[in-house]
């Protein structure tokens, strides 16, 4: 009764295999390291270090752990690299679904829940925006995603893959414990973008667009944090595991936080004043996006704990900060006007 986690080294990952052995199942992670790291895992996971798209690996390891059930993260998740870089994409997000859902098929296992994203909407016509919203990615991330969810549908009707797709919303925030976090140099994330400031690691946050028909003029998201998002994962399975339906449920709390009232969190729990400086819109971004989270909340045994950003801006701050601590020794906060 072991569960395979693709990607368990990587950010959200590892918040679901620590989840997982704290519920006590047996796990095993292949992760290739390209984002993850290797002490992210908790003592006595077995790591195989490779790529999800190596069928022989898969196959082996489901053989070896009496694999029942597969969890697969491992994928690349940044869209404008996606965009200068589709093949990539296709290959990492798509052609290793492929891969790994044949190495499923052979060997058997027939539970299977797929990290998607809420970038397969596009522009929504209405928010919250509902899982049965017409699907039109407006970059190769979100259409890799797609094919991959197709896929998924086609393989079920074929030879019954038991499976749920969880379509994300902006996933924040880290451990509660502050033992895993988000430590990918260079990302792009608001709240990412946001705790840096507040320790001092940058010396401004941009806002991108503060011109927009919304109540403060800055885009709007629904954040969702990393450990919540961990226990969504852990409701999916027990649904399969209860004979559940494929489904696909979005994953988000319903609510919609603008950039600026995001920023001012991070302020308001770090108590270090940054520089926010307004500046043009960034290609590609859409508006509003927030989650109609109803299927979610009536199919799925699943009560968020965490639902407050300023909670989600606290843990995303005292894991940067001990992250600055373990790179860079003390962190120098930034005190600006
Ligand atoms: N954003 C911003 N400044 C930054 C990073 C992000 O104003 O330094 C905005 C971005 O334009 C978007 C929102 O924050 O409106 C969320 O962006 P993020 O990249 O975190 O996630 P996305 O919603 O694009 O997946």
């Amino acid at each position: 009764m072991t569960v395979l986690v693709t990607g368990g080294a990587g950010y959200i990952g590892s918040h679901m295999v620590h989840a997982l052995v704290e519920a006590g199942e047996s796990v095993v992670v292949i992760d290739n390291l390209s984002t993850g790291f290797s002490a992210f895992l908790p003592e006595g996971v077995p790591l195989f270090i490779g790529d999800a798209a190596d069928e022989n690996l898969v196959e082996g390891v489901i053989a070896a752990h009496k694999v029942e059930s597969i969890i697969h993260f491992a994928g690349s998740v940044v869209v404008p690299e996606s965009m200068r870089d589709p093949l990539l994409y296709y290959r990492n997000n798509t052609m290793t679904t492929r891969s790994l859902l044949n190495a499923a098929v052979k060997s058997g296992v027939n539970r299977f829940i797929f990290s998607s994203t809420a970038a397969v909407y596009g522009t929504p016509d209405q928010v919250p925006v509902a899982e049965d919203a017409p699907t039109r990615p407006l970059s190769p991330y979100g259409s890799s995603k797609l094919m991959a969810e197709i896929m998924l549908h086609d393989v079920a009707a074929a030879h019954g893959m038991n499976h749920v797709v969880l379509r994300y919303f902006n996933v924040a925030g880290a451990d509660p414990q502050a033992r895993i976090g988000l430590a990918t140099l260079g990302a792009t994330h608001l709240l990412k973008i946001a705790v840096e400031a507040a320790t001092g690691q940058r010396a401004k946050v941009d806002v991108f667009g503060t011109d927009y028909p919304t109540p403060d003029g800055s885009c709007i998201r629904d954040f969702i944090h990393v450990s919540d998002l961990a226990q969504a994962h852990r409701a999916a399975l027990a649904y399969l595991r209860g004979g559940g339906a494929p489904a696909t449920f979005n994953c988000g709390y319903g609510r919609g936080y603008s950039v600026l009232e995001t920023i001012e969190a991070v302020r308001r729990v770090s108590g270090r004043n940054f520089v926010v400086q307004y500046a043009p819109r960034r290609p590609g971004d859409i508006m509003t996006m927030v989650a109609d989270t109803s299927r979610i909340r009536s199919a799925l045994d699943w009560t968020p704990q965490y639902d407050d950003l300023d909670t989600i801006a606290a843990h995303a701050l005292a894991w940067e900060e001990k992250l600055f601590r373990e790179r860079h020794g003390e962190p120098e906060h930034a005190v600006s006007a």
